[in-house]
């Protein structure tokens, strides 16, 4: 039985210059019909202006509505349908309504069930939902506000809009791929156009550009970038790549989640605070599509938008950002400590903290990079691993990290492959988890395999696995990849007089008091809290010697790090330079 509302029957509205001028769907399908009544009334009152409300209760009507308006590009905007509909799985239904509607948000509509066992948990984790709605709502709270957010999301994403850039650049490009990683950390709408396209071709030839040039950036206004470098995209955005301050309270090496947070906290309390990245703010959330488990984003939020917000957050307490300004060094001078830029210029400050996060090894196949967080999982955490009941999964890594995720993953996995580039984990893995894999018949290692590429438009779906001595490749279904091949910290370039542990920073009372040599903690006080064994320099966030790697530990340390400092500081001699500023205001 159809139940439509807000339009009787969904036929495409005008078409004008070949593009529909019709309203949005919302499309809305549960088998009950008293339910579809219910939802596309209320969804008409408040929303009916501006979008057109379709609802249908069985599946055949509702996929032959959904053709009908694919057939017209007739755009939809939400895809609500009900999980569990008898012939069809609801899961299912949005796979198919999602292939003929790929810019649609996909909402499932569960009963309410705040156990584990909801099969929104399942489905969320998989990339196979956006949203969800529970039965039965309370308009403002339960549908008006969520519908908003998801519409806002969905409206967000399909933005044509002004462009601010062109780029023009090889597909397979590094070059132009860096170039467009660098515009989207910065939030900046621009279209690519594939060099050897008919688009890209005139786009340089009008410019007079040879290919060698590539990659090529074109401002709306005419102006043009031939290969520029990261510094020069920075400054046609609007950020600032210099830093005109001699002297400050603190400096912030780092804009990751722990030095973003710390430059709020810092700015906040009317510190005079200089931040110095090394390329753009974001840090290692940023590159990550969805991060899942920070909290007060139950639908996940991407690393780069959460990244984004704290920079102008900290912007606007006042703290003064630089990009593309990698620090070079960092000394001791009296009650100063003197941070060297890598352009040879130096800034005074009362007290530093340094957050250079670590880099994660990553396994460099820009497919999977694209599905972060939609079935591909740097680490592993708890909630994932509930979530793979009766799945195939895979693990990369030969380490102690990739072996536990292995075993706890397979507590729930139908299978989990363990992928491992050498030819046994003997090597690498302690030797209770080698034993307790070998009897854990869920797990399988696989040795001598790389992962060479992974498929799939809004989830992963398949893995191309590489035999590495014969270089055979091998297509197979996969829910969903870890990944734990480890990680770097980036303190090379701290000196000697930082107490080091495998490259992480020793700091609080893990600092070694009885050390001798360049890096021996100086002072009759023991060191605060996230202080360095530099007295006056502060550690947070992944660098940092047992540091818990995730973003909300990350801002944990950035907020508590600036307390400390502030405590340091006002301890000093030495009156900080906002604070002296105040005395002879
Ligand atoms: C793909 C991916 C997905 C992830 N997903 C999740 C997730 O879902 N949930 C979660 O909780 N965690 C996740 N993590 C981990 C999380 O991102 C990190 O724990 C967090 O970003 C650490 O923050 P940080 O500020 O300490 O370091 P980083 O984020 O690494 O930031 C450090 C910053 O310092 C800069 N820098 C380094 N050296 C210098 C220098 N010499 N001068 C100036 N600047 C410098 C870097 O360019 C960088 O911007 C993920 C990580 C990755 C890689």
């Amino acid at each position: 039985m159809a139940t439509p509302a807000g339009s009787a029957a969904p036929a495409p509205e005008a078409v004008a210059d070949g593009k529909p001028t019709s309203r949005p769907v919302l499309f809305v399908i549960d088998d009950e019909a008293g339910v579809v009544r219910a939802l596309t009334d209320d969804l008409t009152r408040r929303f009916g202006a501006d979008f057109r409300v379709v609802g249908e209760s069985s599946v055949g009507a509702g996929l032959a509505v959904l053709r009908r308006l694919a057939d017209s590009r007739d755009p939809v905007a939400l895809l609500i349908v009900d999980h569990d509909m008898g012939d069809m799985g609801g899961i299912e239904f949005l796979a198919h309504a999602h292939d003929l509607h790929p810019l649609a948000k996909r909402v499932l509509l569960v009963e309410r069930d705040y156990s584990a066992r909801s099969p929104v948990v399942r489905a969320m984790t998989l990339g196979e939902a956006d949203y969800h709605l529970t039965k039965p709502w309370l308009l403002e709270p339960d549908l008006y506000r969520v519908i908003s957010e998801f519409l806002a999301e969905w409206a967000k994403d399909r933005q044509a809009g002004f462009d601010l850039f062109h780029v023009v650049g090889g597909l397979h490009d590094r070059r132009t791929h860096e170039l467009m990683e660098l515009l989207t950390r910065f939030n900046v709408p621009f279209r690519f156009e594939a060099a050897d396209s008919d688009q890209g071709r005139a786009m340089i030839g009008r410019k007079g550009l040879e290919e060698s040039c590539l990659p090529v950036m074109i401002r709306h206004d005419g102006y043009t970038m031939a290969d520029p470098s990261a510094a020069q995209v920075v400054e046609a955005v609007g950020g600032s790549t210099r830093n005109d301050l001699d002297e400050c309270d603190v400096v912030v090496v780092g804009a990751g989640p722990a030095g973003l947070t710390a430059a709020v906290y810092a700015a906040s309390e009317g510190l005079q605070t200089i931040v110095l990245e090394e390329t753009v703010s974001g840090g290692q959330a940023g590159s990550s599509p969805k991060i899942r488990n920070y909290p007060g984003f139950p639908y996940g939020i991407s690393g780069h938008e959460l990244t984004r917000r704290a920079c102008e957050q900290a912007w606007m307490f006042g703290a003064h950002m630089v990009f593309s300004q990698p620090v070079a060094g960092l000394q001791s001078c009296g009650g100063r400590r003197v941070v060297h830029l890598a352009g040879g210029r130096e800034i005074a400050a009362g007290a530093v903290i340094v957050a250079p996060g670590i880099s994660w090894r990553r396994l460099g196949v820009p497919r999977l990079e694209d599905l972060v967080g939609s079935g591909v999982f740097y680490g592993v955490a708890g909630s994932e691993a509930r979530a793979m009941e009766g799945r195939d999964v895979f693990v990369v890594g030969a380490g102690n990290s990739a072996g536990q995720a292995a075993l706890h993953l397979a507590r729930h996995a139908r299978q989990v492959t363990l992928l491992v580039r050498g030819d046994s984990l003997e090597h690498s893995m302690s030797e209770y988890l080698v034993r307790e894999i070998g009897a854990t018949p869920a797990v399988t290692v696989c040795p001598h395999t790389e992962v060479a590429d992974g498929h799939g438009e809004d989830r992963l779906e398949s893995l191309t696995l590489r035999d590495r001595p014969t270089g055979q490749a091998r297509q197979v279904a996969a829910d969903a990849l870890f990944v734990l091949i480890g990680g770097d910290p980036r303190t090379g370039w701290l000196p000697e007089t930082f107490q080091l542990i495998d490259g992480y920073i020793r700091t609080g009372r893990d600092v070694l008091r009885d050390e001798a040599g360049p890096s021996r903690w100086p002072l009759d006080r023991p060191p605060l809290p996230l202080e360095t064994s530099v007295p006056g320099v502060f550690a947070a966030g992944d660098a940092r010697y047992r540091s818990i790697k995730r973003v909300a530990s990350a801002v944990g340390d950035g907020a508590t790090v600036v307390r400390l400092a502030h405590e340091y500081l006002t301890t000093q001699a030495e009156v900080p330079v906002s604070l002296s500023r105040l005395a002879d205001g």
